[in-house]
């Protein structure tokens, strides 16, 4: 005697009945094309076998069969309706008429029996608020559960100890085109949500069913419609649940199309799907556009979202999905950092509701869906629908919009939330290989580029690496007539110089206060002298205004040209002797290092 329950994921046939746990059967009749599913359960008990909301005349001649597959159909002594209803109830007749043991029982809460005596049936009743809630037999018991719910103050769920299962009758079924005998995922709310919404009278009601289903804590739940929840879908199907909207049934009567209700569930649970499965941006994007074109004449989808300070990325098909900077027309920037009573009245002046509006034009039509960041009071981003044509706003478009703007909100963010890190990461990269006052490559970056240029040059000796390294003349002198903030600015204006004057392939490096070396390759010597002599002269002629006193700025300089194998350490140390030189000689001028001299 095992307690556990069965795995389902590898189910042959549904012309079999199906053992979902320990002598538990699903003896239900799937119906094609139906997408309201009636299922039937059997306790195998020995001659006190169990069946629960024996059902539908449209599914019993099937469920008789699968009985009588596993036990003899006289064997069952009891027969739970879990409320009146035809498909729970309609074959009590003739269940009544087949039956022969005086023993046999119809077991039902009193509210539901004051109904089911007009069947007359010769089988008496076992009413569970007359029995304790109890029903014990051969080696398991049933606990009875009042959750009156929607149509019938009187219905129950039962709850079977030894395996957690709760048949638990309308409340967790769904309608779906698309039957699954185990639910898979959180989807599975939506194919419950259209039949909650129908069936319940109100939130407080299914409320209070939920909480007396909480408190029995059930393993699995084995509803009358729809799909067996598994126990790691309880959880969040009864949260969602006790969330739900409903009674709407009061204001769409006489509209209700199940077939149409079903292809609408059909697409709000591929967004939700949609939004759980995919990561990517373009892949939701494009993801939704599919699934929405079921219901609406979509061309395409795109959003504005505002990013750091008053930026608005672009999120279009266009660039894939891969978002740029743009300055959005007027409509946009209305709608982007409105306030919900601003939004309204944006909103207001076309066609729209609360949640959006359509905007007509003469290529067709644009839904606006202002996603208000959570807890702000300001929409953050815009979703914009592009449809074919105009499209009536009726309560589906309603669903759709509301089932897309949560999740979209998300998406959206999270997309903002990397663009902004990419920002910084490619500001910190930025940072990291040039020097913010001067523009000139850092030192740390320049160890790694001019090592790779020495590389070459010792494979290739023709491709002569060579420093030239310069100084500002007595610039100490500028910083304590007129200041640091001036010394910044000759610095800097010396650096721009710099910087116009070397080739692209040239690499001028801070390194160090006011030391500057411009790597170059390629040269000869007189190339570097003359690239020297160069920066000297350009730099010598520059105009600083209000520096008259200390006269012009002018920098030393000194060339080295690398030898082959020689390091980058050695190499520069060299350049800045010839640069002391150049200093002890009088400034303003350019020396050549010796050892490039000689070997020359
Ligand atoms: P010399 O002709 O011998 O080079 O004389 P000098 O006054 O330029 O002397 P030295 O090169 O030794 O001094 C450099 C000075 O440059 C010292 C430091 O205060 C200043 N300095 C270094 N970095 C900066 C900077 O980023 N901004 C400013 N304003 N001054 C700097
Ligand atoms: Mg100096
Ligand atoms: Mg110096």
């Amino acid at each position: 005697m095992g307690n556990e329950l069965k795995d389902l994921s590898k189910i042959a046939s549904l012309d079999r009945a199906i053992e979902i746990a320990d002598r538990i059967w699903w003896v239900g009749r799937y119906i094609p094309d139906d997408v309201f599913q009636c299922h039937c359960y059997l306790i195998e008990q020995g001659d006190q076998s169990v069946l629960i909301d024996p059902g539908s005349m449209m599914t019993f001649d099937h469920t008789l069969q699968k009985i009588e597959s596993i036990i003899p159909f006289d064997q069952i002594k009891y027969f739970i309706c879990q409320h009146q209803d035809p498909d729970i109830a309609a074959a009590m007749p003739t269940i009544d008429a087949m039956i022969d043991r005086p023993d046999a029982c119809l077991v039902t809460h009193w509210r539901t029996h004051m109904l089911l005596k007009h069947y007359n049936l010769k089988m008496p009743f076992w009413l569970v608020d007359e029995q304790d809630w109890y029903l014990p037999l051969e080696d398991r018991a049933l606990r009875f559960v009042l959750t009156p719910y929607a149509h019938f103050p009187g219905a129950i769920c039962s709850y079977e100890e030894q395996t957690g299962i709760l048949f638990s009758s309308d409340l967790f079924g769904g309608i779906s085109d698309k039957f699954e005998l185990v639910a898979r995922d959180e989807g599975y709310f939506e194919t419950m949500r259209p039949f909650h919404e129908h069936y319940m009278p109100s939130r407080e009601v299914l409320n209070y069913a939920m909480s007396e289903v909480e408190r029995v804590a059930p393993e699995m739940i084995a509803p009358q419609h729809g799909s067996l929840i598994p126990k790691w879908l309880i959880e969040p199907m009864i949260r969602r649940l006790k969330n739900l909207e409903c009674g709407l049934y009061l204001l769409s009567r006489g509209e209700t199309d199940i077939k149409h209700l079903s292809q609408l569930n059909q697409t709000l649970r591929q967004i939700t799907e949609t939004m759980m499965l995919s990561r990517d941006f373009k892949d939701i994007a494009n993801r939704l556009k599919e699934v929405i074109s079921h219901n609406l004449p979509i061309v395409s989808l795109q959003f504005y979202a505002l990013f750091s300070g008053d930026k608005v990325l672009h999120l279009s098909p266009d660039t894939r999905y891969r978002g740029v900077e743009v300055k959005p027309g007027p409509e946009v920037e209305e709608v982007l950092g409105a306030d919900r009573q601003q939004w309204q009245h944006i909103a207001a002046e076309e066609w729209g509701r609360e949640d959006y509006c359509q905007i007509t034009h003469s290529r067709g039509a644009d839904i606006y869906i202002p996603l208000f960041a959570p807890g702000r009071g300001t929409a953050r981003a815009l979703a914009i629908l592009h449809l074919r044509e105009a499209v009536e706003i009726n309560s589906d478009l309603d669903q759709v919009v509301r089932q897309l703007t949560m999740p979209l909100q998300v998406a959206v963010d999270r997309e903002v939330v990397y663009r902004v890190m990419d920002m910084e990461r490619r500001k910190i990269y930025e940072r990291s290989i040039k020097d913010s006052l001067t523009g000139l490559f850092t030192r740390l970056y320049m160890q790694d580029v001019v090592q790779r240029l020495c590389e070459i040059q010792d494979r290739e000796p023709s491709y002569q690496v060579s420093a030239v390294m310069l100084d500002i003349d007595h610039f100490k002198s500028v910083n304590d007539r007129y200041g640091h903030n001036r010394g910044d600015e000759v610095l800097k204006k010396v650096a721009q110089k710099i910087l116009s004057s070397v080739r692209d392939s040239d690499m001028p490096v801070r390194f160090g206060g006011e030391e500057i070396i411009v790597f170059t390759a390629g040269k000869s010597t007189g190339q570097v002298s003359l690239l020297a002599e160069r920066l000297r002269m350009g730099i010598e002629s520059l105009e600083f205004e209000g520096l008259e006193e200390h006269g012009p700025v002018t920098v030393s300089l000194g060339t080295a040209m690398r030898q082959s194998g020689e390091s980058l350490n050695n190499l520069i140390e060299r350049a800045d002797r010839a640069l002391y030189l150049a200093k002890e000689s009088g400034r303003n001028r350019v020396v050549n290092d010796s050892v490039e001299e000689t070997s020359a």
